[in-house]
């Protein structure tokens, strides 16, 4: 019997399915969220209880009242412009009675607890925002969203207790969709697994998820709507298959595999120590991607020979203001300091798209392509050189690289040198050392870049291939949008070509060349691109052993041809087949 096939046995039981983003076998019961942050708490309040629990809701008010206060003074030079005016906007909107008087009337009547009541009334406001016909009026209800998440979290001190760990690895999150934002927050978790309804296979909210190193699934459609609170669920990650309320044959095997895929993993930890070279000699460097500073204990464990890519900018996201130039300075210090002189590659603030700071950048209509990354970096030069500043005074504590994301022209690159060249003029003016030598590289993910290569290997130190914007830009398909999520296809023809043909053009220039999109965590990939003349590997240290595995399986010679096959194969089809057998 396979796994799910008598899945409607029991009757109650039922199967879904979508894309699984992270391996592996996860049992335990659902919890439905709607987002991390807005999950609160439903109770009533005994009459004789009404009058505190008013005064509880007032006083997470004016304590609001007083943070966006002390923010709006504090808001500095180098924030984007657009700051100030949210934070005012927020402050208007607190203070309108719908946000203001109507939850504590809630209170009163229906006797809700008050995050209930914020939260029945916030989304009473969204529905009414949402069914404007002004596209930038209807984006509003993120404001509003945004400041009662303020009030929610004055209300809970800390935050909604978390449940105890021995509860949460028993527990499966169910949501309808979460942003990148959210599941950053889930790290401090240890749940057994996620799935959701929404989201493309390399949204970054997936590839959060798969750096927790759990089983997840997303492009579920009607889970959040289907299963109910506590119901028992399998999530089989490698298949992208959930199925609720397993029958007691299905729950058998399932487990089965679980234990099975558990000693594979462990089997896998032999290899920590051994030499990443193919069988050939070839040495393949393999390193670790990061979101934040904590994350460097795991790369260290999988035994990163550097960190290849630190997405920065979460260190921006769930907050309300920016981190200081000291702020960021002590996280990309942190990060230098535990890989002990190995190379560790900042990657400036990626920003835009389906990350975005607390109501700074707009995204614009079509958000992908809009004010993303270098770009927004370029338009907002204060906050880039504060970065700019935080990683050079970082650079002589480590052997620091800065990375560049989503260069498509000349003179971005051009810019950004000039930005470089600014804040180490500054730093000379403070008589704070740096690094003078510090390498800058690019990376390739949008086609113009693969395309005119010529010039960024003349102007940038190395190259990073982001294999899930370039799969994105070159097929145009959103890879936060699921419904277009089957068309994300690596092996396309116009993918293959553009990624040999970098590699190619970056060896034949000696520009050092990696891949740090999530092609290089694919072990399916590995000896392809092994094939197409890639030595730099950067991935999630939980994928780090299982590429090198394939390494240590491969003989460089070998792989070549074969690999030269499937990059010529225009057939995506034939591709697939010619794929399976250079793995065999
Ligand atoms: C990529 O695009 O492949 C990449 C590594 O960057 P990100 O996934 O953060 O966009
Ligand atoms: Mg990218």
């Amino acid at each position: 019997m396979k796994p799910g096939e008598n899945s409607m046995a029991t009757g109650a039981s039922f199967t879904l399915h979508g894309a699984g983003v992270a391996g592996g076998i996860a049992i335990g019961h659902a919890h439905l969220v709607s987002t991390a942050r807005l999950e609160v708490a439903h109770y009533e309040i005994a009459p004789e209880g009404v009058e505190a629990e008013i005064a509880r809701f007032d006083r997470a008010i004016a304590q609001v009242r007083g943070e966006l206060a002390a923010l709006q003074a504090s808001v500095s030079a180098g924030a984007p412009a657009e700051m100030k005016a949210i934070l005012s906007l927020h402050a208007m909107l607190l203070n309108d009675s719908n946000l203001s008087v109507v939850p504590r009337e809630l209170i009163g009547n229906r006797r809700c607890n008050a995050e209930w009541a914020l939260v029945l009334q916030m989304d009473y406001l969204v529905a009414q925002f949402d069914e404007m016909d002004d596209p930038y009026l209807r984006e509003r209800k993120q404001d509003i969203v945004q400041v009662v998440e303020r009030v929610l979290k004055a209300m809970l001190g800390t935050g909604h207790a978390p449940p105890e760990p021995s509860h949460e690895e028993d527990v499966i999150v169910v949501a309808h969709d979460l942003s990148p934002a959210d599941m950053i927050l889930f790290k401090q978790h240890r749940y057994a697994g996620f799935v959701t309804d929404l989201g493309g296979v390399t949204s970054h909210t997936a590839i959060v998820a798969r750096s927790l190193n759990i089983p997840a699934i997303v492009g579920l459609h009607h889970a959040r709507g289907m299963i109910r609170e506590g119901e028992l669920v399998v999530v089989d990650g490698r298949e992208g298959v959930l199925i609720a309320n397993p029958g007691a044959q299905v729950l058998e095997e399932y487990q089965r595999l679980r234990s099975k895929i558990d000693a594979e993993r462990q089997k896998l930890k032999h290899l920590r120590t051994s030499r990443s070279a193919t069988m050939d000699g070839v040495t393949v460097e393999l390193q670790a991607n990061i979101e934040l500073p904590q994350d460097v204990a795991e790369a260290n464990e999988a035994g990163a020979a550097g960190i290849g890519l630190f997405r920065s900018e979460f260190l921006f996201l769930n907050r309300d203001d920016l981190p200081s130039e000291d702020e960021q300075f002590e996280a990309y210090r942190e990060v230098a300091d535990a890989m002990h002189g190995r190379p560790v590659t900042i990657r400036t603030l990626d920003l835009g798209a389906d990350k975005s700071i607390n109501g700074a950048d707009r995204g614009g209509p079509n958000p992908a392509l809009g004010l993303r990354a270098i770009r927004f970096c370029l338009a907002e030069p204060q906050m880039f050189l504060t970065q700019l500043r935080a990683i050079l005074r970082a650079s002589r504590h480590g052997k620091i690289r800065l990375l560049i994301p989503m260069l498509a022209h000349a003179h971005e690159i051009e810019q950004t040198l000039a930005a470089v060249r600014l804040a180490k003029e500054m730093l000379d003016d403070r008589k704070i050392p740096y690094d003078r030598r510090i390498q800058i590289g690019g990376m390739i993910e949008v086609p113009a870049a693969a395309l005119s290569l010529k010039y960024f290997v003349r102007k940038l130190d190395f190259l990073s291939i982001g294999t899930n914007d370039l799969i994105q830009y070159t097929l145009a398909i959103d890879r936060t949008d699921d419904t277009v999520a089957h068309l994300y296809d690596p092996l396309h023809p116009a993918v293959l070509q553009l990624i040999a043909q970098t590699i190619r053009s970056a060896k034949r220039a000696k520009t050092p060349v990696a891949v740090c999109g999530e092609m290089a965590g694919d072990a399916a990939m590995t000896r392809l691109l092994l094939g197409f003349g890639l030595r730099e590997f950067s991935m999630h240290p939980a994928q780090l052993l299982a590429i090198k595995q394939q390494v240590l399986r491969t003989r460089i010679r070998e792989v070549e041809k074969p690999a030269a096959r499937v990059y010529l194969a225009h057939d995506p089809a034939k591709a697939r087949a010619l794929l399976a057998k250079l793995n065999a």
